[in-house]
C-alpha cells in the first residue's frame, strides 16, 4: 500500500478534477480564489462523511441536539464574540513585490512556536529574530513590513444599504456561534439534563491571506461542530474523554492511525483552559489541523449573556449557572481532503497494466453499485438497466454502458464504486449476473432474485 509521504498533492488534485469530485469554483471565468465546488461524486462522498458525522455526534448520543442556523445574523453577535476586534491573522507584506504572508505559519515551518492568537509585539520579536530564515514565496526575498493583524471577517451588506448610516452584517466567520445564540432555545423546547450537547454543521467564510493548498486552505467551507455544556469545573475530565471520542471517530472514518496526531496548543487565549488539534498528514504537506477541539469554559455565554442582556443561566434543580463548554470543531473540507489521500492509489496489476483506485470503505463510496450491460444489443442494455432501476430504491448505483467491460471496471474502481454488475448473454439463460469485487477483483455469479439480499449484507 502506497503511504502518503510517496503521493503528490498535484495528483489528487487532478484526480479531483478529472472524476468529478471537486472543480475550482467559477472555473470558466478563470476562477476564484480560495472557493471550490463539489462535482457529482464529491457531493455524494461528502454527504456521507457529514451522514457518519451527525449519526456519531447527534443520533447515537441522546441528550444531544442537531440545529441549523441561519448564515446571516445581528452584527452585535459577531462584536460580542470578539469577531470584529479580534478575529484576524498576523500579516506581512514583502517590501519588494508586495506578496503578503502568514506570519505565524511561516514561524511555524521553521520550528518556532507560533499562532494566530499571539499579541502583535510578540510575534513581531519572534519574525525579528528569524528575519534571515523567512523569504518571500514569490520573489525570494527576505526583506518585508512588520507584522500587522488583518481582520477575517467577511462583510455583506442586507436591506437599504445605498444608506450611508447602514451598517454591515458579516457571513460567519465560524458555524459556532449559531449553536451559542440557539443555546436558551434548546433548553427552553427540551429542558436537557446537563451535560448536553448542540451539534451543527454549517458553513463558514474566512478572508484568508493567502489560500492555498486545495480544500485545504479555503475562504468558503464548512465546519461540523459540536458544544457540549457541561456544569462548571468538570471540565479537565471531559476535554479528556472528548479527545479520545474524536480521535477515535477519525479512525471510524477509515484513516489510519499513523497520520493522526494531537497538537496540544503552547499559547493559549486569555478563557481557554486547554486546546488541542487533531492533525492529519497529508502528502506534500505533512501534518496540518484538521480540527480544534477546546476547552472554553464560561467565556462564550458570558459574553453573550452581557452583551445581549438576557439571562442565559441554566437552572440545575434550583442551583443556577453558566454551563462551560467543550467545543469540537472540524473542517470538513480538510476531512474530505484527507479521506480522498488516505484512500487514493495506483497499483500495477499482474498483467503489468496500471490501475487507481479509490479503495473506500463502502459506507463512504459515493456510488455502491456500478450495473454494466456486457454489449448494448441483443437486449441486454434492456435487462440491465431493469436491474439499475430495480436496486437504485436501495442503493446509489451508476449505470455504465460504453466502453469496453474491462475500462469499465477501471472506471468504478477509480471512484470508489465497491461492486460492479455484469448483464450478460448466460443472465438471460440462468437469470444470474456476475458480481466484481473492486478490491479483490474476484468475481462470482449471483441468481438476480438473491441480488437484493447479498448486496444488503455486503454493503452493511
Ligand atoms: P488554521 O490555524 O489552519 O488557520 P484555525 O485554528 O483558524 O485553522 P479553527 O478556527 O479552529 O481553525 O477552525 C476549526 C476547523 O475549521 C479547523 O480545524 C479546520 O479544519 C477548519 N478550517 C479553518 N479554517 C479553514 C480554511 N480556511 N479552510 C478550510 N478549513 C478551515
Amino acid at each position: 500500500m502506497l503511504k502518503n509521504e510517496d503521493k503528490k498533492m498535484e495528483e489528487i488534485i487532478s484526480f479531483c478534477k478529472e472524476k468529478g469530485f471537486v472543480y475550482r469554483s467559477s472555473e470558466i471565468y478563470d476562477g476564484i480564489s480560495g472557493c471550490y465546488d463539489y462535482g457529482p461524486n464529491g457531493v455524494e462522498l461528502l454527504k456521507n462523511i457529514k451522514d457518519f458525522w451527525w449519526r456519531e455526534n447527534v443520533y447515537k448520543k441522546n441528550n444531544f441536539y442537531g440545529i441549523d442556523s441561519a448564515i446571516f445574523k445581528n452584527p452585535k453577535v459577531w462584536e460580542a464574540s470578539g469577531h470584529t476586534e479580534g478575529f484576524s491573522d498576523p500579516m506581512a507584506e514583502c517590501k519588494n513585490c508586495n506578496t503578503r504572508i502568514r506570519v505565524d505559519k511561516e514561524l511555524e515551518k521553521i520550528g518556532e512556536e507560533a499562532d494566530e492568537k499571539m499579541p502583535e509585539s510578540e510575534i513581531n520579536s519572534l519574525f525579528e529574530k528569524n528575519k534571515e530564515k523567512i523569504k518571500c514565496p514569490k520573489c525570494g526575498e527576505k526583506n518585508f513590513s512588520k507584522a500587522k493583524a488583518f481582520n477575517l471577517l467577511v462583510k455583506s451588506n442586507l436591506g437599504d444599504f445605498t444608506e450611508k448610516s447602514s451598517s454591515p452584517v458579516y457571513l460567519p466567520g465560524e458555524a459556532s456561534q449559531g449553536i451559542y445564540l440557539n443555546y436558551k432555545n434548546i433548553v427552553q423546547s427540551f429542558s436537557p439534563k446537563i451535560p448536553f450537547g448542540i451539534s451543527q454543521i454549517g458553513k463558514a467564510f474566512r478572508n484568508e491571506i493567502s489560500p492555498r493548498n486545495f480544500l485545504f486552505r479555503t475562504r468558503e467551507f464548512e465546519q461540523a461542530d459540536t458544544q457540549f455544556f457541561i456544569a462548571p469545573n468538570e471540565n479537565v475530565e471531559n476535554f479528556k474523554k472528548t479527545k479520545e471520542e474524536r480521535f477515535s471517530w477519525y479512525k471510524k472514518l477509515g484513516l489510519s492511525e499513523k497520520n493522526l496526531k494531537f497538537k496540544d496548543h503552547q499559547n493559549l487565549v486569555f478563557y481557554a483552559a486547554e486546546a488541542t488539534d487533531i492533525e492529519y498528514n497529508f502528502p506534500d504537506f505533512g501534518f496540518e489541523e484538521i480540527e480544534g477541539i477546546h476547552d472554553r469554559t464560561d467565556y462564550d455565554l458570558s459574553v453573550h449573556q452581557k452583551n445581549s442582556g438576557k439571562d442565559l443561566n441554566y437552572n440545575n434543580d434550583g442551583e443556577k449557572f453558566l454551563p462551560w463548554i467543550i467545543e469540537t470543531s472540524m473542517g470538513l473540507g480538510r476531512v474530505f481532503l484527507a479521506v480522498i489521500c488516505e484512500f487514493y492509489r495506483e497499483e500495477i496489476l499482474e498483467d503489468g497494466e496500471k490501475r487507481r483506485v479509490l479503495s473506500l470503505p463502502v459506507f463512504l463510496a459515493p456510488t455502491k453499485i456500478a450495473v454494466l450491460p456486457l454489449m448494448k444489443k441483443d437486449g441486454l442494455k434492456e435487462e440491465a438497466f431493469k436491474i439499475f432501476q430495480k436496486l437504485s430504491e436501495n442503493f446509489v448505483c451508476s449505470f455504465d454502458e460504453t466502453g469496453s467491460i474491462g475500462k469499465r471496471y477501471r472506471r468504478a474502481d477509480e471512484v470508489g464504486t465497491p461492486y460492479c454488475l455484469t448483464y450478460d448473454y448466460d443472465s438471460k439463460e440462468n437469470q444470474d449476473v456476475t458480481v466484481r469485487d473492486r478490491d479483490s477483483m474476484k468475481q462470482e455469479r449471483i441468481k438476480i432474485s438473491e441480488l437484493e439480499n447479498y448486496l444488503t449484507e455486503k454493503l452493511k
